[in-house]
């Protein structure tokens, strides 16, 4: 039996989703939001071991109050209990606040074997959310993993790391970030659809957890990182030059339009 979290996030379509280049940011307000696509196979991977295995599956998510429609989808495609942090308290957070209220939330529920989250998301994309929860709950974590080869007394995962595979070993409780390689998520039923549009959905805020987090870890309070400016790089065309005949003059034109570019820095 093992009884797992699944930390989802809500991001917006990103096929169809606007890009307001003036304020340099996304309009979430452009398409609807949706689970992040590697938060699926992260579902996936813990509906499977809980069919396997027995247990239960807990999705969190922090965020607006329509991410209660993500949640709902991860119930219909297999989870039992749903949890959504939810507070103007948690807004303006980065990913160190964000992993706090996430870890304070896990706190909140108590009794876990293994949390399962997506490697990244399509539109923060850091990765760091899934590995700083592991650090703030003081338990181990396996990145990338690919492959469950066994959940028994211990998780067996397989990760890519650049050209490599490992296979690592690790005792529970833990936690995994798992790549799209992993899995196929399935595709919720009529019936699951139906079902999970009458679930109780649990609403937590700074409030309900006040027994586990500490308020000035929170949202804006909470995040140490800065954001100045968002840019989007201005598209240049690409530029090609052949240096033909002897290499070692070849060699010395390139690293001298290099340098001329500004892309040697010291080098001489
Ligand atoms: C200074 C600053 C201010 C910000 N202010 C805001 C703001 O006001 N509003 C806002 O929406 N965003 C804000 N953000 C963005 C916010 O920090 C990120 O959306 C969030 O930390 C997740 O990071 P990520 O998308 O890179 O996740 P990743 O680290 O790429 O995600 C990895 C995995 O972690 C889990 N995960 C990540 N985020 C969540 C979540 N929220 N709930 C459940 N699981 C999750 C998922 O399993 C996911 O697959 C701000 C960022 C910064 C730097």
């Amino acid at each position: 039996m093992l009884d797992i979290i699944v930390p989802i996030k809500q991001v917006p379509d990103m096929e169809r989703v606007k890009f307001d280049t003036e304020a340099g940011r996304i309009d979430r307000s452009s398409a609807a939001g949706e689970i992040n696509p590697f938060d699926l196979n992260a579902l996936e991977a813990a509906v499977q071991l809980k069919e396997k295995l027995g247990g239960t599956v807990t999705t969190i998510s922090m965020g607006p109050p329509q991410a209660e429609s993500s949640i709902r989808d991860s119930l219909a495609r297999g989870a039992d209990r749903g949890i959504l942090l939810v507070d103007r308290a948690f807004a303006g957070a980065d990913t160190w606040a964000t992993s706090y209220a996430l870890a304070s939330g896990i706190k909140k529920v108590g009794r876990y074997d293994l949390i399962v989250c997506g490697e990244k998301t399509v539109d923060g994309d850091t990765g760091q959310v899934g590995p700083e929860i592991a650090e703030w709950l003081g338990i181990p974590h396996v990145a990338y993993v690919s492959e469950i080869r066994d959940a028994g007394d211990s998780i067996t995962a397989v990760c890519e790391m650049e050209n490599e595979r490992y296979g690592i070993e690790s005792p529970f409780p833990a936690l995994i970030t798992v790549t799209k390689d992993i899995n196929v998520p399935r595709l919720p039923s009529f019936a699951d659809k139906m079902n999970a549009r009458k679930a109780e959905i649990e609403k937590w805020g700074a409030a309900e957890i006040a027994d586990v987090a500490d308020a000035a870890n929170l949202g804006l309070k909470g995040s140490p990182t800065r954001l100045n400016k968002v840019v989007i790089p201005s598209e240049e065309g690409r530029k090609g030059e052949v240096f033909r005949g002897n290499p070692d003059d070849a060699v010395t034109k390139v690293a001298d339009g290099l340098q001329a570019l500004g892309l040697l820095g010291g080098v001489k």
